[in-house]
């Protein structure tokens, strides 16, 4: 059975049990005590985990902005006047499917290689010395973007979302738990296209570090268990074409492999 098999087999068993587990309506757990609902619940969203049956439920995506200093510089600013920042992708923009749909309303759709944290705990104003235990795991993503619509936006002085935000726009690969990796610190993050290297860095090179981005995102919001951050990508973001076909990775994390279709 492929991931995303499994992937639609657990988001439909956990559909029935909490449509069943409503229906009963035993005050057992908040679960059970959901009234029936006017139109069906939307579907949790969950990310499979190296190694395990279980699956990762998401609550919400964070993303940094420009947290590699070449990446930041090939877009135009100077990573020394101005420090990275916060956006958000919607929590079912993840995906872990092999294609990706080439988006609409774009002509320039850019790759960026990312590694992907994921939070078992939370709170705000998180210290950066106690941030680490926040982390249930890693991965390596994709932080799409209709650079196109992105530039618009811009130039308009207008939200990221269109640009950002959209269907499939964040694939990403199966999570491996911090009790099995520990938190790196180096480690390459790459991209390819058809074979040829697009994007070439290592996570030592990070303006933010994992524990600072984490104790900064907690003084904006409530992190909990189930936020995803998309931690910031190294230079070299291009445009793809469909028929693409994308590899990339953080090593000694994971990889992950796409058509764009
Ligand atoms: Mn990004």
């Amino acid at each position: 059975m492929s991931l995303s098999q499994n992937r639609r087999a657990v988001l439909r068993d956990m559909h029935y049990d909490i449509f069943r587990l409503a229906q009963i309506n035993q005050p057992r757990s908040p679960i059970m005590s959901l009234p029936a609902t006017v139109i069906p619940l939307p579907q949790p969203v969950l990310l499979p985990v190296e190694g395990s049956a279980e699956a990762f439920p998401v609550r919400r995506v964070y993303c940094v902005g420009r947290n590699y200093a070449d990446h930041a510089i090939e877009m135009g600013h100077d990573p020394n006047r101005e420090p990275p920042f916060f956006f958000q992708k919607n929590a079912d923009n993840l995906f872990s499917g092999r294609d990706f749909p080439y988006p609409p309303l774009s002509n320039d759709v850019h790759f960026e290689v990312e590694c992907v944290l994921a939070l078992k705990a939370g709170g705000a104003d998180i210290p950066s010395e106690k941030a680490l235990d926040c982390i249930y795991g890693y991965g390596v993503g994709i932080d799409f973007t209709r650079r196109d619509l992105q530039a618009e936006a811009k130039k308009l002085g207008r939200p990221w979302e269109l640009a950002k935000a959209f269907e499939h726009s964040a694939p990403v690969s199966p999570l491996v738990p911090a009790s099995r990796l520990g938190h790196p610190v180096n480690g390459r993050v790459w991209l390819d296209v058809n074979g040829v290297r697009k994007q070439d860095g290592d996570l030592n090179q990070m303006i933010w570090k994992v524990p600072e981005i984490i104790a900064e995102l907690s003084k904006l919001f409530v992190l909990a268990p189930g936020d995803i951050i998309m931690t910031g990508t190294p230079a070299g973001v291009a445009a793809i074409n469909k028929g693409d076909s994308i590899s990339c990775g953080v090593d000694g994390i994971a990889t992950l492999s796409l058509n764009v279709v």
